[in-house]
């Protein structure tokens, strides 16, 4: 099967959707613009029901096949925020907004899911339910999460979940996918050390917290090289230390690190929020400091179901021809994986060809991938729901 020529015939149309949405990026929850318009285009195209406010700014979007006897539900899921970044791609269409860009390509996937969606109101060609999801701040505020927390697959019986990203550096029209873990989970921590500050040429009646901490951050390198199994992924890095002196001669009272965690693995992850707990009070206790742990866990990992991950790697066969099915995890995290703790599913990436990578100020989503994106998340809905 050749990539749909609907989506052929709609390309010029979805180009300029996404470039609107290009040219007006916007941060976060406050992706108000944004919402506004994808709620425009699906009422436009006759959804059966569109709700806005989901999850504070999300927008869900209801079509209901030419039966709906199966009882089946399938949510689509696209992101729309943009990120904090001077845009230097030098296009036409370039942020209207200095200092916000869509870098990542979400600007894209909302274009290439309302593609889908005005194909499915037109065909209708399938038994049952599609359920468009529109997601806020996934670039680090939980969009995905809130829309989860609203009730949103309840409230439409929502019964598995489909979502994707582009992915500079793999080819425009193919795909990669794996089944199990995808992208990790990202956690943070902070450790805040207290001791007993003075002066420093007198340490023998300090508590050097400076010493604590350090024996902190090289204990820590155990984790990964000692605890975990070395076929396991984890990371463990320390990325900021900061002691309450300014001064060359003063020992600090208080030493504040702040840190991430990277697991693949729910287990790893418990056991390293343990372990980081663990290693950071009995070092403390060693040299007479005290020592706590503020840990908070952020996206979990992208766990993508085997068996939903064999339809999603056949319809993309089905598109392009062009599919990595065991493509590498990637150490990054991703928003959609609290959808995918609710529910079954899937998420894969489509390639946007020898572009800068995303996040970088030169990075550009390529229209040339609408098709392919648009036309996997409407097979999806026919794949899962064929009609009557
Ligand atoms: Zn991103
Ligand atoms: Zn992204």
């Amino acid at each position: 099967m050749p990539v749909k020529n609907r989506f052929a015939e709609l390309l010029p149309e979805i180009t300029a959707w996404r470039r609107d949405f290009h040219e007006h990026p916007e941060l976060l929850f406050d992706v108000h613009r944004t919402a506004a318009r994808v709620a425009e285009l699906l009422r436009a195209f006759g959804c059966d029901e569109v709700v806005e406010g989901i999850g504070r700014t999300g927008v869900v979007g209801v079509i209901k096949g030419r039966n709906t006897g199966s009882g089946r539900v399938v949510g689509l899921r696209a992101d729309m925020d943009a990120l904090p970044i001077r845009e230097q791609t030098g296009v036409p269409y370039a942020s209207k907004t200095p200092g916000k860009m869509h870098a990542c390509g979400h600007d894209g996937h909302t274009a290439m899911l309302l593609g889908a969606a005005k194909y499915l109101c037109e065909t209708r060609n399938f038994d049952g339910t599609t359920v468009v999801i529109f997601q806020p701040a996934e670039e680090g505020g939980g969009g995905g999460r809130e829309m989860v927390a609203d009730g949103m697959m309840d409230r439409w019986g929502i019964q598995e979940v489909y979502g994707m990203h582009n992915m500079p550096g793999i080819p425009v029209g193919h795909f990669a996918i794996r089944p199990g873990a995808l992208m990790a989970a990202a956690d943070q921590f902070e450790v805040t050390v207290t001791g007993k500050g003075g002066h420093a040429a007198k340490p023998h009646d300090c508590i050097d917290t400076t010493l604590v901490a350090a024996q902190i951050i090289v204990a820590m390198q155990s984790i990964a090289s000692r605890n975990v199994d070395p076929l396991k992924q984890v990371v463990v890095s320390v990325c900021t230390f900061e002691t309450d002196s300014t001064a060359h001669n003063v020992i600090p009272q208080v030493v504040k690190m702040k840190g991430t965690v990277r697991t693949m693995d729910h287990a790893v992850q418990d056991f390293v929020e343990r372990r980081i707990s663990e290693l950071v009070s009995g070092v403390a206790l060693a040299f007479g400091a005290t020592a706590h742990v503020d840990y908070a866990r952020g996206y979990p990992v992208t766990l993508n179901a085997a068996e939903n991950t064999r339809y999603a790697v056949e319809v993309a066969r089905a598109v392009s021809g062009q599919v990595d099915d065991n493509t590498a995890p990637l150490m990054g995290a991703e928003d959609f994986s609290f959808m995918l703790n609710e529910r079954p599913g899937a998420y894969i990436f489509v390639g946007n060809g020898d572009t800068a990578m995303v996040h970088h100020p030169a990075y550009n989503f390529d229209d040339d991938v609408i098709p392919f994106g648009a036309s996997w998340y409407a097979g999806m809905v026919e794949a899962r729901m064929p009609a009557a």
